[in-house]
């Protein structure tokens, strides 16, 4: 018997490689970093037992509570929206699973994530503390007054669906942070980024269309 231990393919990484060749890298991310984190983060992991086979396919997954695990591609590109550089502190809202989570925590230095579904932060911290993300910061709560007391924040990304872009998030940008949010309707909204100048100014793009679960609470649905 070899040792598993150091079996890469022991943990799905053939899999992996083959999701970013395909789904990350042939559409046109290029943030090697953002690829390296995708490589190296087993998304299997933090999926149910029964959805473990499908997880390196092309879509979103169940998570239970009417929530999913975002697509592969959905997440490098949010990720790669928001610019992100390796002394970064991040905010995600929806931590769901975890895994965006995860791969951010690859990309930059701190990652700061609130989940409202009680439930779900539970098994994510159990989770990322399993898998040693040691830089990823949890909270159960209404993540759309965002995190004052981490705050201000390089990069901001909200994965969730709103209806509008709630004003606490984007007053905890730092100057040059970036706001990567679907805005909306409840079943497909616009990705926009919002960008904080240095002077304070915003400036907002509109990246995509995308299909995501609403956004609930204070400044949400
Ligand atoms: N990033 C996740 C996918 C999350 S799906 C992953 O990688 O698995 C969206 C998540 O946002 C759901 O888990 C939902 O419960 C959560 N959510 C919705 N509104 C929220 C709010 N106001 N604050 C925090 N989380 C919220």
């Amino acid at each position: 018997m070899g040792c598993l231990g150091n079996n890469k393919n022991a943990d799905r990484y053939d899999e992996r490689r083959r999701m970013v060749e395909e789904q990350i890298k042939n559409r046109g991310i290029h943030d090697e970093r953002i690829i390296q984190a995708m490589i190296e983060v087993p998304r299997h992991r933090f999926v149910d037992q029964g959805q473990q086979v499908y997880a390196y396919d092309d879509r979103p997954l169940p998570i239970g509570y009417g929530q999913t695990i975002s697509q592969p591609y959905i997440v490098a590109f949010m990720i790669e929206a928001l610019i992100p550089a390796p002394s970064h502190r991040v905010l995600e809202i929806g931590t769901g699973s975890g895994y965006a989570a995860a791969v951010l925590s690859r990309v930059v230095a701190e990652v700061y994530t609130i989940e409202t579904v009680k439930p779900l932060f539970e098994t994510a911290k159990k989770r990322l503390k399993e898998l040693e993300y040691t830089n990823v910061h949890l909270l159960c709560g209404d993540g759309t007054k965002g995190w004052p007391e981490a705050a201000p924040f390089d990069g901001i990304l909200v994965s969730a669906g709103a209806p509008l872009v709630p004003k606490s998030l984007v007053d905890q940008l730092a100057p040059g942070g970036r706001l990567v949010i679907p805005v909306g309707g409840r079943i497909n909204q616009s990705l926009l980024r919002i960008t904080r100048g240095a002077d304070g100014e915003l400036v907002q793009e509109e990246l995509a269309m995308v299909r995501f679960v609403p956004l609930v609470g204070e400044e949400g649905w």
